[in-house]
């Protein structure tokens, strides 16, 4: 099995040389042990936190130790009663071409026809099922409301602005780092209104896509954004705080938004949450949006990266911006 892991703890921006490139010699199977060989493989923004030696809602991936993540692939071998050589699997043994072990570590995935296996790393999986959650669980988005995402060409945020329409938001505004992205999230993905955040100050391009305001803000950015949709709430709005991946590579913390004092003055809810503690909303979320992704009622982006000795670049790219919706890895 090809396998990426991480030997050195990154600073600042991750570098090849933090990670090395292996082949492990796999054993053969115990009873109970499912062989899987990975169609497609994670990579996400919560990984950079992992990286570090930092306690967070995630265990720090260890030295030395393949990096392990989301990722989704076929029985070829089985001495599991569970499994049968070809069901689709997911699991969360991470960067490898071939994974294994108990087969209580590999899930059945209900497949849907239709929908290529990436898609229960996206669209139908724990990108979508995170857009969901915040947006309706967290940020309790009504029909009526104004939405603001971050991020929104991202896996995350472009199902996101997706969710907030179908659920009757009067207005959904959207940011992304390109005027590629910015031209997909009103042509394609529905969002009434969009800025280039690398275009200009971020408040003032806010105000000028929400003069009246908003009432709730995706956050998958963080920094300058959330300063930004502080000042542009509406009295009562909410935010489901998701991410704040422009600070994840920065050396030093960055300052928070200079506009607290305005949480209390319009009385906002700014509420985080993380996806894993959320998982008993995955059944209402499937039934709800798989079959509109089946219909193309919701559509989705995926940026494929050939190889899983590419895995590596694909991370890298995730971070530059260089993914339009969900960043996976093919390793079939
Ligand atoms: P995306 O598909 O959105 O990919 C990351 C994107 O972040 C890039 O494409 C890039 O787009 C953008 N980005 C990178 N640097 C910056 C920056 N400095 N400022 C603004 N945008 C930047 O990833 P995901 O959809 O998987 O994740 C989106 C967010 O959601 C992340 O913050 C992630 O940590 C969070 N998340 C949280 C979960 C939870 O349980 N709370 C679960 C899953 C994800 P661009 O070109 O627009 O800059």
């Amino acid at each position: 099995s090809r396998q990426w892991q991480l030997v050195r703890r990154p600073v600042g921006w991750p570098v090849e040389e933090d990670f090395r490139f292996v082949t492990v010699e796999l054993p053969d199977l115990s009873e109970g042990d499912v062989r899987v060989s990975n169609e497609f493989v994670s990579v996400d923004p919560y990984m950079r936190g992992r990286m570090n030696d930092v306690k967070s809602y995630t265990p720090p991936y260890a030295l030395g130790q393949t990096m392990v993540g989301g990722a989704v692939g076929r029985v070829i071998e089985s001495r599991s009663a569970a499994h049968a050589v070809g069901d689709l699997v997911q699991h969360f043994q991470g960067w490898r071409d071939v994974a294994q072990g108990p087969g209580a570590q590999f899930r059945k995935v209900a497949e849907i026809p239709g929908i290529s296996s990436s898609a229960y790393l996206s669209a139908v999986g724990m990108t979508s099922l995170t857009a969901w959650v915040g947006l309706l669980v967290i940020a309790e988005m009504r029909p009526g409301d104004t939405v603001f995402v971050s991020g929104a060409a991202g896996a995350v945020g472009s199902a996101a602005g997706q969710i907030a329409r179908l659920r009757g938001a009067a207005r959904v505004i959207g940011s992304a780092g390109s005027d590629e992205k910015v031209a997909l999230l009103t042509e394609r993905y529905g969002f009434d209104a969009a800025f280039n955040y690398r275009n200009g100050h971020i408040a003032r391009q806010l105000q000028a896509a929400a003069p009246d305001g908003i009432d709730v803000y995706f956050d998958n950015v963080g920094g300058e954004h959330l300063e930004a949709a502080i000042f542009a709430f509406k009295d009562g709005g909410r935010a489901a705080l998701c991410g704040a991946i422009s600070g994840y590579n920065a050396e030093t913390a960055e300052p928070g938004p200079r506009n607290l004092s305005m949480i209390t003055s319009k009385g906002l809810t700014l509420r985080g949450f993380t996806i894993g503690n959320y998982q008993q909303h995955a059944a209402d979320f499937a039934a709800e949006i798989a079959p509109k992704v089946a219909s193309g009622e919701i559509v989705y982006d995926e940026t494929v990266v050939d190889g899983i000795e590419n895995a590596l670049e694909a991370f890298f790219g995730l971070m530059r911006g260089e993914n339009t919706g969900k960043m996976v890895v093919r390793t079939a």
